[in-house]
């Protein structure tokens, strides 16, 4: 299975690479909701947190560790931010490549807007 977001991985996309190792990469969302809006991905395609089976428990640990790192570069972990996961149509995903979204920059607001 492929992705817009194994794509990127892959060099295959153009998108703004902020980090990338041999489990994870991030990039800047290209439809940024925050000063600070990155998107946290597993270089290899897992659809939905429904997929996620005991060998990727390094690379979602992973994720954690990298959002944590972002977002002391971006001078945003002392203020505070948001890391969020959607799962499928009423999680809100769009894409079906597992990501962690990092956002921050400013006050988030509540965490539901409805
Ligand atoms: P979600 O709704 O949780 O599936 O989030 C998908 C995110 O991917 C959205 O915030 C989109 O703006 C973002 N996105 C879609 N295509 C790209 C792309 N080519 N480069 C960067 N971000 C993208």
């Amino acid at each position: 299975m492929t992705t817009i977001f194994a794509k990127i991985v892959a060099g295959e996309l153009p998108a703004d690479i902020v980090y990338q190792d041999d489990l994870v990469t991030a990039f800047r969302d290209i439809n940024a909701s925050a000063p600070t809006h990155i998107l946290i991905v597993p270089n290899h395609v897992i659809p939905t947190v429904n997929d996620i089976s005991e060998e990727d428990e390094m690379v979602l640990g992973r994720m954690l560790h990298v959002a944590k790192k972002l977002a002391a570069q971006e001078g945003i972990a002392e203020k505070g931010f948001r890391l969020i996961v959607n799962c499928n149509e009423w999680g809100g995903q769009t894409v079906y490549h597992l990501h962690m979204h990092l956002l921050g920059g400013k006050p988030m607001g509540p965490m539901l807007s409805s």
